[in-house]
């Protein structure tokens, strides 16, 4: 579904990523773990075509998106829907217009049905009848289900999770892992959790890779990581659990 190949990316000059490698399956929650500043986000900006890489290839759904054109990239992310670290919802819209908002940028579904959607999605997250609340009004957990709501509106095949459970207490961030397993079974998409709280990681991954100094310096399951012999990866979950 998605597989980068000798990706390197490069920000004036100082590379950030060195040739990753990595495959991703249709349906697989691949989490993504490493320092601060080794180039988690810039990855996932890379796979959602915001960002070109400096050299190598990126697939999407069988698709080499780094030579598109932005009108080509519009098409395939609607593919995606991508949670932010920060939620990045509008402030000034209700959390129904934010769930709604790339329904009616991109699809032509009438009013009755992106309002049903939206009932649904705000439910999927455990948020019924919350549409005409304002962001404002919510917590940051429940900001974080509206970001996921939104994400998912268009039922995409991949959902990219930008460290979901960050600032989040154990409860809040355990109820966002459990909606994102929950979130891959109802609409069997293929996800991709940056993170660096590793118990969220052993919870929900069905393989991780870890990134560090730009590289992948171990990827698989999350018993193969915890057995890993690479000193780097073993301090690290230690030091992140
Ligand atoms: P992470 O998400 O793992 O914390 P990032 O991908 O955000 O790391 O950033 C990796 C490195 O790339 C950091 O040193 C950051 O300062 C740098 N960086 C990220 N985006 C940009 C950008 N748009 N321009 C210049 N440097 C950037
Ligand atoms: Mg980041």
């Amino acid at each position: 579904m998605i597989r980068l190949v000798n990706v390197n990316m490069e920000f004036r000059g100082k590379q950030i990523l060195k040739d990753i490698n990595l495959t991703i399956e249709q349906g697989e929650i691949m989490v993504i773990i490493g320092p601060s500043g080794s180039g988690k986000s810039t990855l996932l900006r890379l796979i959602i075509g915001l960002l070109k890489p400096t050299a190598g290839e990126i697939w999407v759904n069988n698709r080499e998106i780094t030579g598109l054109t932005e009108d080509e990239l519009g098409r395939i992310r609607l593919e995606m829907g991508m949670v932010f670290q920060y939620s990045a919802l509008f402030d000034s819209m209700s959390v129904g217009e934010n769930v709604a908002f790339g329904l009616r940028q991109h699809t032509d579904m009438s009013e009755a049905e992106i309002l049903r959607t939206i009932r649904r999605k705000l439910r999927m997250v455990g948020l019924r009848g919350q549409e005409n609340a304002m962001p404002s009004e919510l917590s940051g957990g429940m900001k974080k289900r509206v970001s996921l709501a939104r994400a998912i509106a268009i039922n995409p095949h991949i959902v990219l999770y930008d460290e979901p459970t960050a600032g989040l207490d154990p409860i809040m961030a355990n109820t966002i892992d459990r909606m994102i397993v929950s979130t891959r079974r109802m609409i069997d998409a293929t996800s991709v959790v940056v993170t660096h709280n590793m118990s969220s990681a052993f919870r929900i991954a069905d393989r991780i890779a870890m990134i560090h100094n730009g590289s992948i310096i171990e990827a698989g399951t999350p018993d193969s990581f915890k057995q890993s012999e690479n000193p780097i990866v073993a301090k690290f979950i230690r030091g992140a659990t």
